[in-house]
């Protein structure tokens, strides 16, 4: 017996149902993002794996165990892409965009990772990133945060918290790093099991973990604040200093940490607690070392991505009206001189009015059947012609939405009509 084939679990079609909101969230982080000067760049979505295992790190959860990786006919081993940073940095290295200049970049498009899927957690899903690179100063930090906290009110969303921490540089990590391992490894059987894994791995990732007892184990554990070096403490004091004085709200969180050496200075994270566990909107920091790390010259990094999929869920949730793109006009027409005339007809409004959205019925039947369609595409008017009209060079106007008697306008008084009627003048 044959089985209708299916999406892979984890990888979702996005209807048109939905594509309205997305349509809405990506126009509007466009619109945004161009208001800051960053710049659209494409990346290829397959890399090689080398890159990710470099850029992300190998004893990370994504290169461990979330990576889509596979062999090509050339037996060269490559990898979809988890997420945006190392590709970016990739080509901007190959394509000198980052010596001795500033660069403001952004991209978009689908990410896979091979997580167990979930409300907010798919295996294919979609980022948004931005990427700075060439200024090291806090006062860029500031500037994107003000970017995302402007883009959150553009789209009308609920309260997000901002949690805000600094790394210092990877010397005061690698002193505090010795001390917090030393710490867990003396309470190592109050861990758990991840994190007992990661006290030989990553062990400042276990500062992530939700695990009640190892959260209660850390209260008394070394605090990464109390390494910091003096440079560092400045930058992170003049970023609070900025945001203090663009009135954003935020917490530190002196547990948010990023697990990887090129990562320094200024972590962040954008959480709402609408989503349930997938909480976490949009996340970024400073990675000064990692552009040279991939071979490039030094230049200091900052960057931040955001899910589409945990955007979009938010913004339905909160019950946020996106424009609407249903047609304006929809077209009846009954029999083939009719149908002719109002394709033209549409034709010749599209030219008038390049917003317009007209839809042509196509495909014959009786009124009835029409207007019944007419009224399910969501359209604000039904232009109605048959042989009648074609003699008289008229079209009926009928409302779709309000109780209102159909009228007759003239083929010539078309374009003026249709015009005021969505008050676009003429
Ligand atoms: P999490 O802790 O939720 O796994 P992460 O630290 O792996 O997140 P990042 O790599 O920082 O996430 O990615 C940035 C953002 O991309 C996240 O804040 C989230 O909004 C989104 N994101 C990450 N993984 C997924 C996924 N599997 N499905 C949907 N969105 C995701
Ligand atoms: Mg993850």
């Amino acid at each position: 017996m044959s089985q209708t084939l299916q999406a892979i679990r984890g990888m979702n079609d996005i209807l048109p149902e939905h594509s309205p909101s997305w349509q809405f969230v990506e126009d509007s982080v466009r619109a945004t993002l161009e208001a800051y000067g960053f710049r659209e760049i494409r990346m290829p979505i397959v890399e090689k794996t080398e890159l990710f295992r470099r850029s992300i790190g190998e004893v990370t959860d994504i290169v461990e165990k979330e990576m889509y990786t596979f062999e090509d006919r050339n037996g060269d081993s490559l990898t979809l892409r988890p997420e945006g940073t190392a590709g970016c940095v990739r080509a901007c290295i190959q394509h000198s965009l980052v010596s001795n200049q500033v660069q403001r970049l952004w991209y978009t498009g689908p990410m896979f990772r091979h997580e167990r899927p979930q409300k907010g957690r798919y295996r294919q899903f979609h980022q948004i990133g931005v990427e700075v690179f060439g200024l090291e100063g806090p006062d860029v930090d500031a500037e994107l945060l003000m970017l995302t906290a402007r883009l959150w009110k553009r789209l009308g969303l609920p309260r997000m918290s901002l949690q805000v921490n600094s790394l210092g540089t990877s010397e005061a990590r690698a002193r505090f790093r010795e001390d917090l391992v030393a710490y867990l490894r003396a309470h190592s059987d109050e861990l758990d099991e991840d994190s007992q894994r990661r006290l030989d791995t990553n062990p400042l990732r276990i500062l992530d973990s939700k695990d009640p007892h190892t959260q209660a184990l850390l209260d008394d554990a070394p605090r990464l604040s109390e390494y910091i070096d003096a440079d560092s403490r400045a930058h992170f004091d003049a970023l609070c200093g900025f945001l203090d004085a663009a009135a954003i709200e935020y917490q530190v969180n002196p547990r948010l940490v990023r697990g990887l050496d090129y990562y320094g200075r200024t972590v962040f994270e954008w959480v709402t607690d609408q989503l349930g566990a997938q909480g976490t909107v949009c996340a970024g920091g400073r990675y000064d070392g990692l552009v040279e790390y991939l071979g490039g010259r030094r230049t200091p990094a900052v960057g931040l991505a955001m899910g589409l999929e945990r955007l979009i869920a938010l913004l339905e949730s909160a019950g946020v009206e996106v424009p609407d793109a249903s047609p304006h006009l929809y077209i009846v027409a009954m029999g083939e001189l009719a149908q002719q005339q109002g394709l033209l007809l549409a034709e010749r409004l599209r030219d008038a009015m390049p917003r317009l959205r007209v839809l042509t019925h196509c495909g014959g039947g009786s009124f009835k059947s029409q207007f019944k369609k007419a009224d399910r595409s969501g359209a604000q008017y039904a232009l109605v012609i048959g042989d009648d009209e074609v003699r008289k060079r008229e079209v009926g106007i009928k409302a779709l939405r309000e109780q209102k008697e159909q009228e007759s306008v003239s083929f010539d008084a078309l374009d003026g009509t249709v015009s005021r009627l969505f008050g676009w003048g003429q």
